[in-house]
């Protein structure tokens, strides 16, 4: 039998259609949890109507589609509260590099993974160095839907380049709910080549590809002069001895390497010009933000409004725990409303963590909006976020 759920406002995040009030969602009645799918969405008057079922009223809330975090790093939970905020990245890579960075803590990643499902998170894309395999079956024991990426690091480009993408285990295969693809660090900590090898491992099998591009000030003085503080405190640490300097910024780098388009996510984008914005969104890449991260560590925030205002096809994500509070994407939203852009309306807030991301990762048919044939995964705006919208 059909359960139907009633909420004060719906918010189906279909194309034109806008936040229901005293709306409804009617889910059909496998209750195994796994495949429950909608039936219908409408107005709790009319659906009442046509279906019959219990009604679950959830009340005087904002019934959402389940969130994407978009990007964050497991395998860093461990590193939680352990590493210096707000001085600024050098200060920050400093600290988190004096601890051990890729000894992940299973039981509190699945911790972590169990209070993301509680908050109606259906999907994480996570970036890992060396665990990328181990991560995604923690993802897909977790019910959560997945993009795991292996972040390519380095120099060395492997002579089949398909092996910089590890094997998905066989329960994440299993599940369906999961890719495993490959990404890169940062222009200057990835060689142009192992960077361009990366992006084409994930286009030979059409996967999404990721990296961190214009995220902080000393990466555009790398890319562009080969002179920085931070660059020498990596060649202190043997890295980068023979790093050559493009003289590009970052985004005309990506650009000039091959690795924007249609499917890569760029990570951060808080140093760019509007030059760069430009580029990004002619390329029609993706962008994902994480301001809470870059508020953490101190190198400034991307200009949101500007590129919302280009047409760049926006994503949030948290990152790892080793500069976030939280993997609640939630946090991010009530971030930028809060301190960037008191205009956003609720509808074009929650496009930012449902159906843009699922438009990224190629999996409007499953997530991302409230509509027949969807999975029946939910979201509730948590009220005081509600309010910052609604009043
Ligand atoms: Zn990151």
């Amino acid at each position: 039998m059909p359960e139907i759920f009633r909420a004060a406002r719906v918010a189906p995040m279909t194309p034109g259609r806008p936040l229901l009030e005293d709306g409804a969602v009617v889910c059909d009645g496998d209750t195994s949890g796994v495949a429950r799918t909608i039936l219908a969405v409408g107005p709790y008057a009319q659906l009442c109507r046509e279906f019959s079922g219990p009604v679950r009223d959830l009340g005087d809330v904002v019934l959402a589609p389940a969130v994407f975090n978009s990007h964050t790093h497991l395998e860093m939970a461990h590193l939680a509260g352990k590493v210096t905020s707000g001085q600024g990245f050098l200060a920050w890579v400093r600290s988190l590099t004096s601890q051990p960075l890729y000894a992940p803590d299973e039981g509190r990643i699945q911790l972590e993974l169990a209070r993301l499902e509680a908050r109606g998170t259906g999907f994480v894309a996570d970036i890992s160095t060396r665990n990328a395999p181990a991560m995604a079956a923690l993802l897909a024991r977790s019910g959560h839907f997945h993009a795991s990426f292996q972040e390519a690091i380095g120099t060395v480009v492997p002579e089949d380049i398909g092996s910089l993408i590890h094997q998905l285990p066989d329960s994440a295969c299993a599940s369906g709910r999961g890719t495993l693809s490959a990404a890169g660090h940062a222009l200057y900590s990835t060689s142009g080549p192992l960077m361009r090898a990366a992006k084409q491992a994930a286009s030979a099998r059409n996967l999404p590809f990721s990296l961190h591009l214009a995220e902080h000030a000393d990466e555009d003085a790398i890319l562009l002069t080969g002179k920085s503080a931070f660059l020498d405190l990596l060649r202190e640490r043997g890295y980068l001895l023979e790093y050559d300097a493009p003289g590009k910024r970052p985004v005309p780098q990506a650009a000039a390497l091959g690795l924007l388009d249609e499917r890569t996510l760029a990570v951060h984008c808080v140093t760019v010009t509007d030059e760069d914005m430009d580029l990004l969104a002619q390329s029609r890449a993706s962008v994902c933000l994480c301001p809470r991260s870059n508020e953490y560590i101190g190198v400034g925030q991307a200009p949101v409004g500007a590129l919302l205002v280009r047409g760049v096809n926006l994503c949030l994500g948290t990152d790892g725990l080793c500069s976030v509070a939280d993997m609640d994407v939630y946090g991010e939203l009530a971030w930028l409303k809060a301190h960037a852009l008191p205009e956003l309306s609720l509808v074009d807030g929650l496009a930012l963590i449902t159906s843009n991301p699922a438009r990224f990762f190629c999996l409007e048919q499953h997530l991302g909006s409230l509509a027949p044939g969807r999975q029946a995964r939910f979201s509730v705006v948590p009220p005081e976020l509600a309010a910052m919208f609604l009043g």
